[in-house]
């Protein structure tokens, strides 16, 4: 089984979860979200009969997937395709017409948290709220032999360079056995030999 964490529960995420569910339908995806509601930086809130949105505040038309999505693969229920400017209050409290830049603005009449739901609703991810992430770190022995493989090669690779840079001389029967006694000689053999001795042993079990 294949573990996905994901951080976050907002748009991103949900879209991500929506993806993986197709991709990766035997994964077990989990979520873990800070705050206590779906969708981040689209926040709806309810006031008595108001419901607003103090984040995004809609969907735009820009780009057919997203069009794809709200219109065709989503339950359209309650979408609202708004033509008016959508107005606008700054810090000081001043309403404005806002900007009318953007040909096709969408939301939901439940608020725009509902594109989040409706994308987590498809899927089979656990979305645990109220649960920060302090720390993101790789575990397992499967990490560990990668760390291992790194470090091995970036010995070689390093030892690889310094013989580039020190352009070495030919050396013969008597200079080969000069060479042996030089402890730092004797240990990069040492190293070569186990590597040696560990790529026989894996063609050894794979009967080449
Ligand atoms: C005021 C405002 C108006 C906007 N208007 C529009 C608009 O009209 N149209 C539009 O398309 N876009 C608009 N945007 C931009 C839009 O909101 C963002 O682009 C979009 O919501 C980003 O989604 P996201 O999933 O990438 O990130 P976010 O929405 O930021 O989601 C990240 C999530 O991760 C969680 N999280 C963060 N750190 C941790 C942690 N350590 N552990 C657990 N959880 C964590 C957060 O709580 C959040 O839920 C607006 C943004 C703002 C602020």
């Amino acid at each position: 089984m294949t573990n996905i964490g994901i951080v976050g529960a907002g748009a991103a995420a949900a879209a991500a979860a929506f993806v993986l569910a197709d991709a990766a339908p035997d994964a077990d995806v989990t979520v873990l979200e800070k705050s206590g509601g779906l969708c981040g930086r689209a926040a709806t809130r309810r006031h008595e009969d108001l419901t607003y949105d103090y984040g995004a505040n809609y969907l735009k038309s820009d780009d057919d997937r997203v069009v794809e999505l709200v219109t065709e693969t989503l339950d359209d229920e309650g979408l609202a395709d708004i033509d008016e400017p959508v107005y606008t209050f700054d810090a000081d409290g001043a309403v404005s017409p806002g900007r009318d830049a953007d040909d096709r603005k969408w939301s939901y009449r439940g608020g725009l948290t509902q594109i989040a739901k409706r994308l987590f609703a498809r899927t089979d991810a656990t979305v645990h709220r109220r649960t920060r992430v302090e720390t993101v770190r790789q575990v397992g022995s499967d990490t560990a032999a990668g760390d291992d493989v790194r470090d091995g090669a970036t010995t070689l690779l390093e030892g690889v360079g310094a013989a580039e840079r020190s352009d070495p001389d030919r050396v013969g029967a008597l200079g080969l056995a000069r060479s042996v006694r030089d402890p730092e000689v004797q240990y990069g053999l040492g190293y070569v030999i186990a590597i040696s001795k560990a790529i026989g042993r894996s063609r050894a079990a794979d009967g080449d």
